[in-house]
Order: C-alpha cells, then sequence, then structure tokens
C-alpha cells in the first residue's frame, strides 16, 4: 500500500482504520507523479480529473462544507508523501481555496477575523513559494516572505507574529500578492480549482527539486518511486488560544529512553513548531521540566511561560498518549507524529516510524524486545548496522573537556562530539571539507537547503529551534553531533561572525560542540573512545547466534589484534606485513633490501629484518591466542618504500654511505607505468625468493616460540596475486622449504596452511586448479574489482562521481561490492574451489568485509568468513546476523 499511497498517505488511512481522528481526505498514487514525469502535466491531469473531481466531493461531503463556496469554504492541505519517508524534503500547501472572497466568509462563519486572515497570509506566502517559485534569489538574502513580516512586526514594534492583529495581515497579504506580481509577474490566482491543480503539480514537481534529490541520493532511494500527493481537509491550531499544533516521538529519538516527548505551539500551524520561529513548549510535564533544566529556565517561568501540553490541556494529553500508545503498538516501531488541536479537539494529521540516532535504535530495539512488543529478529533487523558508527564515534576526552572554556548551551539535539572551524554557509561547508577541514556549521536554523553541507560538517549548531526543529531531525537521521536552540548565539550572514555575549567569532575560528549536554565551547577539544552501552553488547551476543559468516579482522599490528578481539574479531582475515616495514627504523634495512645489487646484499639486509618481522608476528599471535592468522607475503611494488624527493633521497644515500646517483638510479628502475598491474603481489617472491624465505621463516620461527611459551598459533601463511597454480605451486615450495628448514633448526614442528588470495580476474577462472593446491582462499575484493573493472581505485576519482551522479554505476563499486559483476567471479571461485576441496576455507579480506550489503552477498554466496578493520567488526557482525535472518 505504501508504494501507491506513499508513507504518509498510508499511514493516515491506517489510522483511520485504528479510530484514531484524521482530517477527512484522499490520497492521489504514486504512479500518477510517474505519468508526470514521464509524459507530463497535461496528460497525467486528463488520467486523475475525474478521481479527483470526486476525492474532493467525498470531502466536501463528509465536512458538510463546499471547496469554493465564499461563504463556508473547505479548505484543503495538498501534502506530498513517497514510499520512504523524506521529512521536509518536498512540499505542502495550507489553507487552500482561500480568496479575497472566500476569506471574508471564512472569518465570519469562524467569527474570528484574525485566524482567517492568518489563514489567508500563511497560504499566500506557501503558494507563492512552492507553486509559483518565489524563493530567495541568493544565499545571503532572508525569505522574501519573511522579510516583509520581519518589516510589518518591526513598524508595529512586535516580535512574535500571533502579536499581529488583523489589519497587519491583510497588509501582509496584500504585499505578498504584490511581491508576487512584482517578481513573478503574475497575479495570484483565485480561482481555488486553479490553486488546487496548480499546487497537485508542484507536489509531483516537487519530487524532483535539488533537495529531494539530494535526499534520495544519501539514502539510496530510487527516483522511479515518485510521490503521492495527498488532498486533506484543513483542521486549525490557528483559531485562537484552545488552539495549536504539535510534533511528538513515542520514544527519546536521541538516546532511546522509552519517553513520550515533543514540542507544541498555541495558536499556530503547520511548520511553525519545526521551522523555529517561537520558542516551542514539552507535551510533557516531565520533558518540560527537563527542557526548563537544559535551557537554563526557571520553574516560575516555565510554568508561566512555557507550560507543558499536559498542564495546559490534561484531557487533549490525555487524548494524545492514547493515541501515541495505540500508534506504537500498532506499528511496533517508535513513532514520529504530528497532530493539530482546533478548538480542544484533537487531531493526527501524520504518523511515521520516527528517525533516530544510531544509540536509539540500538536502544529502542533492545526495550521493544524485552517489552514483548518485537521478537529478536526484528530487533536485529531494527537497527542498521552502518549506523553502530554513531555508537563507536569518540567523545570529548574528560580532563580536556573539565578544562575547556563553555561560552554558550544549546539544546543537545543529537549526541556527539564535534570539533571544527565555523562556517556559516552550507555550500561553504562544502568547500572547505573538499580542502581537508573539519568545520562546524552555524546557522540561525537550517532548512532543507542546507543538507549536503550538514552532511560534511563535524557538527551543526543553530542559534533557533526546538528538539524538533528541522537541524535536529535531521542531524539524528545522519547521526551527526547536533545543538539546536542556542538562544546566545547571534550569528550574522553579511559579516560572517557569530557573537556570543561580548565575543565575536570569525569564521574559520574553531569551537567544540558536545551534542549530549548542549554545551559549546571555544577551540579545540581532544576526543577519545566512545564507552559501549550494555544494549549494544547485548545486541552484538544477539547477533551472534544468528549469524554463519565468521567475522575475522584486517590487523596488522598487535595493538590493532587486540582493538579486533574486543570488537568480537574470531581472527585475523588480513595481516599486511609491508605495514610493518614504515615502522621506526625498519624502512632503513627495507630500503638497503630494495637497494641491494645482488641476492648477497639482500640477503644481508633480509637477515635485519627477519628478528624485527618475527617480533611483530609474536606480538599478534599472542594477541589472537589460538585464533587464525592469515599473514600475507609482501605484496606492493617496491618502489611505495624508496623516497622520490631529492632531499630524502640524499638523506637515504648518507645514511647507506652510498651516492645519490646510485639511489635515483635504483628508485628509476623501480618506476612502473602501471604499478598496480606491476611488479607486485607474488610476482615479488618469485623474482626475490630470499624475501619470500625470510617471511616465511619469521612467521614460523614466531609460532614455534609463543607455543613455548604456551600461546597457540594458527599459522595460515597467504600469497598475493596469484594467477597460475605455477606461481603458487613455485611460492608454496619456498615457504615448505623454509618450513623444513625452521622445524629441522628447532627439532618441532607446527600445523601451518598456505592458502592464496584470489584478487586476478584469472584466478577465479581457475580456481578449482588452484584449489587443488591451496588450503585455503580469501577473495581480495578490492584488486579483484579493479582489475574486473578495468580501472584502479586510485584514479577513479576522476569520473567515478559522474558515473554515479549519470547513474552508470548505481554505488560506487569499491564501496560496495559490485555483485552482479564481480560477483559472479566471486560465486564461480566458490564453486570451483569447493568442487576440488569440499572443506576448502573460503573468506574476503577487502574493504567490502565491513559493508553491509556487501555482507549479505558472501553470506548468500557461501563463505566461511568475511575479514574488515577492526571498527567495522560490530557492523559486519550484525550485517551477517541480518543476512542470516533474511536469507
Ligand atoms: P512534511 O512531509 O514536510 O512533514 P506535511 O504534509 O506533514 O509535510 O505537512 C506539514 C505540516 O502541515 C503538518 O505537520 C501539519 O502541521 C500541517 N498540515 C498538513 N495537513 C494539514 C491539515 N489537513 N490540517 C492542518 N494542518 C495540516
Ligand atoms: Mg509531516
Ligand atoms: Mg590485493
Amino acid at each position: 500500500m505504501k508504494n501507491l499511497l506513499g508513507g504518509k498517505g498510508a499511514n493516515l488511512a491506517e489510522m483511520c482504520r485504528l479510530g484514531i481522528r484524521v482530517p477527512s481526505g484522499f490520497t492521489i498514487s504514486t504512479e500518477a507523479c510517474t505519468v508526470f514525469t514521464q509524459r507530463g502535466k497535461d496528460e497525467v491531469r486528463k488520467l486523475i480529473e475525474a478521481e479527483v473531481l470526486a476525492g474532493v466531493a467525498f470531502v466536501e461531503a463528509e465536512m458538510g462544507k463546499k471547496f469554493g463556496d465564499a461563504s463556508d469554504p473547505l479548505l484543503l492541505s495538498v501534502r506530498s508523501g513517497s514510499r520512504a519517508s523524506m521529512p521536509g524534503m518536498m512540499d505542502t500547501i495550507l489553507n487552500l481555496g482561500l480568496n479575497d472572497e472566500a476569506v471574508v466568509g471564512l472569518a465570519l462563519k469562524a467569527n474570528n477575523e484574525r485566524f482567517a486572515w492568518d489563514s489567508y497570509r500563511r497560504f499566500v506566502q506557501m503558494y507563492g513559494d512552492v507553486v509559483m517559485g518565489l524563493k530567495p534569489s541568493s544565499k545571503e538574502e532572508h525569505d522574501p516572505f519573511e522579510v516583509i513580516i520581519d518589516m510589518v512586526k518591526e513598524q508595529k514594534g512586535v516580535q512574535l507574529d500571533t502579536e499581529l492583529d488583523t489589519e497587519d495581515l491583510k497588509e501582509l497579504v496584500k504585499r505578498f500578492k504584490g511581491l508576487i506580481r512584482a517578481r513573478v509577474g503574475r497575479e495570484f490566482p483565485s480561482d481555488p480549482w486553479e490553486q488546487l491543480w496548480g499546487a497537485i503539480m508542484a507536489v509531483f514537481e516537487s519530487w524532483n527539486n535539488d533537495r529531494a534529490k539530494l535526499y534520495r541520493e544519501l539514502n539510496d532511494i530510487p527516483e522511479t518511486w515518485g510521490t503521492a500527493v495527498n488532498v486533506q481537509a484543513m483542521v486549525f491550531g490557528n483559531l485562537g488560544d484552545h488552539s495549536g499544533t504539535g510534533v511528538a516521538f513515542t520514544r527519546d529519538a536521541g538516546t532511546g529512553e522509552d519517553l513520550f516527548n515533543g514540542e507544541f505551539l498555541i495558536n499556530a500551524q503547520g511548520e511553525d513548531v519545526v521551522a523555529g520561529i517561537r520558542t516551542p513548549q514539552q507535551v510533557s510535564l516531565e520533558g518540560s521540566r527537563r527542557w526548563a533544566r537544559l535551557a537554563l529556565v526557571s520553574e516560575e517561568e516555565r510554568r508561566a511561560k512555557y507550560p507543558s501540553l499536559e498542564e495546559l490541556m490534561p484531557e487533549i494529553y490525555k487524548q494524545l498518549l492514547h493515541a501515541e500508545t495505540t500508534l506504537e503498538n500498532h506499528y511496533k516501531d517508535m513513532q514520529d507524529i504530528e497532530f493539530t488541536i482546533q478548538e480542544d479537539k484533537l487531531w493526527m494529521l501524520q504518523t511515521r516510524s520516527g528517525k533516530r540516532t544510531g544509540a536509539a535504535m540500538v536502544r529502542i530495539a533492545m526495550e521493544m524486545l524485552q517489552q514483548g512488543i518485537i521478537d529478536e529478529k526484528t530487533a536485529l533487523l531494527r537497527v542498521n548496522p552502518d549506523r553502530l558508527n554513531d555508537l563507536l564515534h569518540p567523545i570529548f576526552d574528560k580532563t580536556a573537556l573539565e578544562k575547556a572554556r563553555p561560552i554558550a548551551h544549546g539544546l543537545p539535539a543529537s549526541p556527539g562530539a564535534a570539533t571544527g572551524q565555523v562556517v556559516f554557509f552550507a555550500d561553504e561547508a562544502e568547500e572547505w571539507v573538499k580542502k581537508g577541514k573539519d568545520v562546524i556549521l552555524v546557522r540561525q536554523e537550517t532548512s532543507p537547503e542546507d543538507l549536503r553541507g550538514m552532511s560534511v560538517a563535524k557538527g551543526i549548531l543553530t542559534a533557533r529551534g526546538g528538539m524538533t526543529s528541522h537541524a535536529a531531525v535531521v542531524a539524528r537521521g545522519m547521526g551527526k553531533c547536533c545543538i539546536s536552540g542556542a538562544g546566545a548565539v547571534h550569528v550574522d550572514l553579511k559579516g560572517r561572525t557569530m557573537t556570543v555575549g561580548e565575543t565575536v567569532y570569525e569564521e574559520g575560528e574553531w569551537i567544540s560542540l558536545d551534542g549530549s549536554t548542549g554545551q559549546v565551547y571555544e577551540g579545540q577539544i581532544p576526543t577519545m573512545e566512545a564507552q559501549l552501552s550494555g544494549d549494544f553488547g547485548a545486541l552484538m551476543a544477539m547477533a551472534d547466534r544468528y549469524k554463519r559468516l565468521a567475522i575475522r579482522a584486517n590487523a596488522d599490528t598487535p595493538e590493532d589484534a587486540v582493538a579486533a578481539r574486543n570488537f568480537g574479531a574470531v581472527g585475523i582475515g588480513l595481516c599486511r606485513t609491508e605495514h610493518m616495514f614504515f615502522e621506526g627504523d625498519r624502512i632503513v634495512a627495507v630500503r638497503e633490501m630494495i637497494l641491494a645489487d645482488d641476492e648477497a646484499g639482500r640477503r644481508k639486509a633480509l637477515a635485519k629484518l627477519l628478528p624485527i618481522q618475527r617480533g611483530d608476528f609474536e606480538g599478534l599471535f599472542r594477541a589472537m591466542d589460538g585464533l587464525p592468522v592469515t599473514i600475507r607475503l609482501l605484496d606492493p611494488p617496491l618502489h611505495e618504500f624508496v623516497p622520490h624527493e631529492e632531499a630524502a633521497q640524499r638523506a637515504m644515500a648518507k645514511d647507506m654511505g652510498v651516492s645519490l646517483g646510485k639511489i635515483r638510479m635504483r628508485v628509476e628502475d623501480l618506476h612502473e607505468f602501471n604499478p598496480m598491474m606491476g611488479h607486485r603481489g607474488c610476482r615479488l617472491g618469485i623474482t626475490y625468493r630470499e624475501i619470500t624465505e625470510m617471511q616465511a621463516r619469521a612467521i614460523l620461527e614466531a609460532a614455534l616460540n609463543v607455543e613455548a611459551t604456551g600461546v597457540r598459533a594458527k599459522v595460515e601463511i597467504m600469497i598475493p596475486l596469484v594467477g597460475t597454480v605455477r606461481e603458487f605451486n613455485a611460492q608454496a615450495a619456498v615457504i615448505r622449504q623454509a618450513a623444513a628448514a625452521v622445524f629441522a633448526e628447532r627439532g618441532t614442528e607446527i600445523p601451518y596452511m598456505i592458502g592464496t588470495m584470489i584478487e586476478t580476474p584469472r584466478a577465479a577462472l581457475i580456481a578449482d586448479s588452484i584449489g587443488a593446491q591451496a588450503e585455503f582462499f580469501s577473495f581480495g575484493t578490492n584488486d579483484l574489482t579493479q582489475m574486473t573493472m578495468g580501472f584502479s581505485r586510485d584514479d577513479a576519482g576522476k569520473f567515478l562521481p559522474d558515473y554515479l551522479k549519470l547513474g552508470i554505476y548505481e554505488k560506487d563499486p569499491f564501496q560496495s561490492f559490485d555483485q552482479k559483476g564481480v560477483g559472479l567471479l566471486v560465486k564461480m571461485a566458490v564453486e570451483k574451489g569447493r568442487s576440488v576441496r569440499p572443506n576448502i576455507k573460503l573468506g574476503i579480506c577487502g574493504e567490502h568485509g565491513g559493508d553491509p550489503a556487501s555482507v549479505e552477498f558472501f553470506h548468500r554466496a557461501g563463505l566461511d568468513y568475511v575479514s574488515c578493520s577492526p571498527f567495522r567488526i560490530p557492523i559486519a557482525r550484525l550485517a551477517a546476523a541480518q543476512a542470516a535472518i533474511s536469507g
């Protein structure tokens, strides 16, 4: 149903079914949007005209009012709503059907002239913006309608919209229409039907506005889905002090706490609450008290100026509680609801699964499980694995935080710790980040236009807006640190400064945000690792019970290995031995080896490296005690180890006691036109067998050494970049000889396995012949992707962004494994490998091992394990469980 009616439409219908009071209306399906996009306005109108007429007639009958009637007009809202929720991305128009005559009728009927004109000015404003396209002409310009409102307020000497009287509102309508006439060159349409069709088409059109497109891009929503259009009778929150409008969450979207919470405004309509125009009040008393503490508002002031709905309208609050419980129990998930109160009568306008932080995802899933609302599988599926990252994000170093200077305080809209340089514009945030800077986006309030800037900023700070403001909701959805409503912060867009009290902060100055407390600090504050909650551990333990894939880590040092075990790795899937070469003075010995003239010279240098490597491997084996450790022999082209600048070459020459000329010549020798496809991988070990010999020896000696101390070492030696069976056999022979020598010297043996990377397409094609020799395969999906696609990851930056934009590739194949292409090679190699060696161990060790969609594929392909960087292990564990549950 969602596919046709969109999320909003389907849920409105569902709420009706549940007996929740919803204004009468009808939904135009997403198919119509597709017709609009493909065949245009006129075609779609022809197609849906009769049904729209019938729909309006239905609403008229329900409401006992006529659309277009001058004395008692039916007013409509026209609302977008796609399959996936895209909060605020597309457009909505309220109070449609008003014109100069109807406004008089409405005023008389409601016996409230101010209300009628308030509705009218809102309508002209929204319609002028959304349908007639009157937007700010530059980023420094404010919304032109708001500029006029501010002017009128200033003339009158008032601050709040609610302080404007009927005459002011009439004046606004007049000026708005004048503005539209002047800027758009057309009259504001007075015919309600013309208004309705304009609005419907504008909603279709908004499916393809820039911010909606960007949102789809960021959230993987296909363009083909289209949006539905909901046409609904208006209910009015702006009818006076017994009316209002609000937004609420059935649980805390930031922390996941099971606490009904939300915000509302009296005598307000539509987006007033989220737009941050007035300070919203809290729905519950508990929430209100908490808010007051954070906002530094005294209890007296709170009660007088910002009472909760629970205090102000206890009966309505009770109904709201009832509705939120009904909805949460029905959808079995945390709901984000929108409501309006019209003269002491509660109406529900929307419900959807609420956006939440990663921490809230985990907590809500685990608590709903404990509360018996959902089962284990559902709880596991409720957490987006990628969002576990939020929980692993660093927090501020406690001691540094105590010393830091707090400068302002706002609402803890989205937790996290962020340090960055202040920027005031979203597009500039992007530019700065492109240059490698960390930025904090500071705005009066954010709007959907700021999405891209928000997504690249370390954190977001707004001067206005509450916990349900645009900034807050979007930041939580992105798992981004955000503080909203920091009232003491004054933003001057033209001067590009932010003033707090007496202090002026220029663009580019450093500030820090603590999204968990709402505290803003001056300067940079160092961060430390996050503490994981009990819910997180419980979720992980549960994931392990459902998953089939084992999760290993790519770890090159004992420290990495320890971190990996703490995250739950059950082995090392890839140790890149060359990463050890760069540390300390090792590189000197490595370079000596590379620059040696002959085998004897190389062996001399390798003899220096042997004890160092052995020590490294001992550390790894100790850290993994009994868990398998896959060690890959030297892989990268040798030129990566030598210096390319003259100064460094000079220093090296001096170090090694040779001439600069000699160094330069050797470096030139090493130059390759395409190093990725050059002298690397097992090709190195084949031309310089002594390198493989040394590495095999270091690995096995290390294993024997730790075993002698009672630690178990499970050795897996891996040969990189194999493309022929003979390559594999040649290297395996060198390893076996080295092993035999070591075992003879020591008078003792240890089992070890020899396997290979499958990372050249040829290796995948002949995986049966290779499998007859190799005891395990590990798919090196980075190289396999590069070589199958025919472009290198390092050069793809020049065209891949365009390819993604044009839809030539749906996703970056280096981030999300190319299942349709490269995946066939993997499947084939799995089959061929097993056909000759049924118990062959199969794993993957590319970056893809930590990408949920890729993990799902590797599960289906029947691998035994995936290996990824330590920080992605929890993500892989959960993704593997989800794959097992859904598969
Ligand atoms: P979004 O998709 O951005 O959430 P909505 O379609 O929900 O947009 O509309 C935004 C707001 O407009 C709603 O939260 C509600 O306050 C108001 N609104 C929409 N339809 C009606 C209606 N029929 N009566 C009163 N207010 C409405
Ligand atoms: Mg809404
Ligand atoms: Mg590789």
